[in-house]
């Protein structure tokens, strides 16, 4: 056995990157700066949006749902207060009965908006090299009940959207994707947004577009946009009648400002993650042990986050020890996605009652992930940094191998 903890000889980070006055130990880096809009252009916007009396449902979220439509090239954009709003809301609206196929190697929201809605979230394995949904998987996964799927674009890696599409084409079944990582996001050259029947976007802090909560609904399908539409305002008709069971998950005028600020520079900050992501791949590529979730070639990730896939064997350390080495060395990290939701409390019930799964690959990947800083106005020496450190980290816990 291995301890988490390890000595580590160095001259420690640059002095500007020390904490304030103490000189002691590194300065801490979290996981994630959220990229915020220009402050000074949202008060601007929020004083006219207190000064007009129109808080929610005015002409900010008219224009986001227009200028978003437009950036994704679909038909419609429905604005709603979290991508959990509006994936139980989608759900909802599509008339869903029986299971749903769910990775199990996700945000737990994901699989709250099937549970919500009273489906059973079936739990489906995800690709080893892109820990994106299985097709092949999902198709077995598939059953008698089973009314959609419903994928997610894992850290902004796209799914294989065209065979998850003909899975859902061949069991004459819906398709929806959690976009939450994947604003930017395109498989050959076609925006995430367009695929399936409809995907949903979150705007929470450490997504790339920021409205400091919200979500969208993207969708080519009428009915789905306007049952969203209706959903987000208690399912209620113009003459105030209820249709459905609705929610309130309105994006109100300022998260909607706040939203269309961070719309502006939406793709510099995707190329910037996609520079220090190759510039994490270069540094840390050639250290044994350190593999990273695939990015087919033909498509574009928002690297919403940075993960690695460690083999303890080779690296010397697994991914826990491993954080807690770079949590020693002042370098926040996170394990997404341990544990998988199928192990969660929450969940519990559905290994009892049956369509809990034997997913290989999920219970393998998630052993094995850490995910590392990385943010959209990151420095190179601060990519540098976290970079050095894990090959220190590395090289104390493997020096002497093969000497003895
Ligand atoms: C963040 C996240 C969500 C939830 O988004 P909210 O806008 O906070 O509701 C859903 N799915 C995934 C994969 C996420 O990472």
């Amino acid at each position: 056995m291995r301890e988490a903890s390890v000595e580590i000889e160095d001259e420690g980070p640059p002095a500007e990157a020390r904490g304030p006055g103490t000189g002691a130990g590194p300065a801490w880096m979290p996981l994630v700066r959220p990229s915020i809009p220009d402050p000074e252009r949202i008060a601007g916007d929020v004083r006219t949006i207190l000064s007009s009396g129109t808080l929610t449902k005015g002409p900010y979220l008219d224009e986001l749902e227009q200028r978003v439509a437009e950036y994704l090239g679909v038909r419609h954009c429905v604005a709603v207060s979290s991508c959990t709003a509006g994936l139980t809301l989608l759900l909802k609206v599509a008339g869903l009965s029986g299971e749903v196929v769910v990775p199990s190697f996700t945000f737990p929201a994901t699989v709250h908006a099937v549970a919500w809605n009273g489906l059973d979230p079936v739990f489906c394995d995800v690709d080893r090299e892109t820990l994106t949904l299985s097709p092949s998987a999902a198709l077995d996964a598939c059953g008698p009940r089973t009314s959609a799927i419903l994928a997610v674009h894992t850290y902004g890696t796209p799914c294989a959207v065209e065979e998850l599409a003909t899975v859902a084409r061949s069991r004459g079944i819906r398709l929806f994707f959690d976009a939450a990582h994947a604003f930017g996001s395109r498989s050959r050259g076609v925006p995430v947004g367009q695929f399936g029947d409809a995907e949903v976007f979150s705007l929470a802090p450490t997504k790339l577009l920021v409205g400091c909560e919200g979500g969208i609904v993207a969708t080519n399908d009428d009915a789905l946009a306007e049952g969203c539409r209706i959903g987000r305002d208690y399912g209620k008709a113009p003459d105030y009648d209820c249709l459905f069971v609705g929610l309130n998950a309105r994006l109100s005028e300022i998260h909607s400002a706040v939203a269309l600020a961070s719309l502006e520079d939406v793709e510099e900050r995707i190329e910037r993650r996609n520079e220090l992501a190759a510039r994490y791949r270069e540094l840390l590529g050639g250290l044994p042990g350190v593999r990273f979730p695939l990015v087919r070639p033909w498509d574009r990730s928002t690297f919403k986050d940075f993960t690695l896939v460690l083999d303890e064997a080779a690296f010397g350390l697994d991914a826990e020890g491993l954080g807690l080495a770079l949590s020693a060395e002042g370098i926040e990290t996170r394990r997404y996605f341990t544990p998988p939701v199928h192990r969660m409390e929450a969940y519990r019930f559905l290994m009892r009652n049956g369509p809990g799964r034997h997913l290989p690959v999920t219970e393998d990947a998630s052993a094995r992930v850490i995910t590392i800083p990385l943010w959209s106005a990151m420095t190179g020496e601060e990519a540098n940094r976290v970079a050095g450190t894990i090959r220190r980290i590395h090289e104390a816990k493997t020096v002497g191998r093969g000497t003895a």
